[in-house]
């Protein structure tokens, strides 16, 4: 039997992505070279196709890189000199954290509980910090920061740069971007496709605080500095061999998106995750992890559970649906539902039903 994956990622792949793959061989994309015009028009593609479905503003840059994880560690080597401050309420948003104290710079967190968000209210940030770092979605708990918190922020902290980790959410979620500094993902997430290619959205602001900090003499990285990613970009070009299918591929994937429209793959994510929720408050065994409604993530849905998870996932198996463990130390109590662009409303009813008839 084909299995249908929901997990958070990798995930189920978009559903045209096979067909671009062969279309992609075909014309022999993975031996192309990357300094070739043919190269340039796919990543001129690729950025273009970013650049619309997340709306951005036209003076924001589209970089590539390996992952989101690397994207992390380029923020702190390009955006801070000497402290950065970061919301924590899981996994995810922590990992940040600790790269951003293995640089040995005042790394400043507020930290929750799992399942819950940070509390934008209650808030006291030094102005002496220069970036301040916000997970939208936590994958690992599937709680969401509303984005008029991050606009909250925004208003609040004019002058310090604002990340935003939109890795599990977009483009589902609706933020806008010129109201935040910097924002990346992960293409096996939202966009259904294989893993290995990061997406790195940045400002001018962030350009130019990195040539600061590279003219004072400080290390910002070698080949993936911002100003070494804008050199090559500025000629549709990236500094090292890319992942050229990658890279494709996400323009293909962005470009279907486009054509079935945002508002029609909003409208869709939030009906699925209405049927999801509402199969754990019917399910005698799951209830959502998340308790305040408006936090519960519409692209990544956790559920507590009071069987062991490995039990429900494998019987869920056998009906070839794949569905995620808890994170790390919430392995056995908890599953994790992708709720992604690719995940249809059938395929996600089906999923309810027999998440229901679990006992
Ligand atoms: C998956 C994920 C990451 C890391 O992505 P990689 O592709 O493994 O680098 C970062 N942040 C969040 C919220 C994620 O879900």
């Amino acid at each position: 039997m084909r299995k249908f994956y929901f997990t958070p990622g990798p995930s189920q792949l978009y559903f045209t992505v096979e067909e671009h793959i062969k279309t992609a061989l075909k014309e022999s994309v993975p031996s192309l070279s990357h300094r070739g015009r043919a190269y340039e028009n796919i990543h001129a593609a690729a950025v273009e196709g970013v650049r619309q479905l997340l709306q951005l503003p036209a003076d924001y840059h589209v970089f590539f890189t390996s992952s989101a994880t690397e994207v992390w560690e380029r923020i702190i080597q390009n955006l801070v000199r000497t402290e950065s401050f970061h919301f924590v309420n899981g996994a995810f948003s922590k990992r940040f954290h600790e790269i951003a104290q293995n640089y040995n710079i005042n790394a400043l967190s507020n930290e929750v509980k799992e399942g819950l968000v940070v509390d934008v209210e209650k808030l006291l940030i030094p102005e002496t910090t220069e970036l301040i770092a916000i997970t939208q979605n936590e994958t690992s708990t599937g709680a969401a920061q509303p984005v008029e918190d991050i606009y909250t922020i925004r208003k609040a902290f004019p002058n310090q740069l604002i990340a935003v980790d939109v890795v599990s959410s977009t483009p589902y979620i609706n933020i806008d971007y010129s109201l935040v500094d910097t924002a990346y993902f992960s293409v096996q997430k939202c966009f259904g496709l294989p893993a290995g290619l990061g997406v790195w959205v940045v400002n001018n602001r962030c350009f130019e605080k990195a040539e600061k900090l590279m003219n004072e003499g400080l290390v910002i990285g070698s080949y993936h500095s911002l100003p070494a990613l804008m050199e090559k970009a500025a000629k549709n070009q990236t500094p090292e061999t890319p992942n050229v299918l990658g890279v494709y591929l996400l323009g293909k994937v962005a470009e279907d998106m486009l054509k079935k429209g945002i508002d029609q793959i909003r409208r869709e994510t939030e009906y699925k995750a209405a049927v999801l929720y509402q199969a754990f408050d019917q399910s005698p065994v799951l209830s959502a992890f998340v308790s305040n409604r408006e936090h519960q993530s519409k692209t990544t849905l956790v559920a507590k559970s009071t069987n062991p998870s490995a039990g429900i996932i494998s019987k869920l198996s056998e009906k070839g649906l794949v569905i995620g463990s808890g994170y790390s130390k919430f392995k056995e109590q908890h599953i994790r539902i992708a709720n992604f662009p690719t995940h249809s409303k059938e395929q996600v009813e089906m999923l309810a039903d027999e998440l229901i008839k679990i006992e």
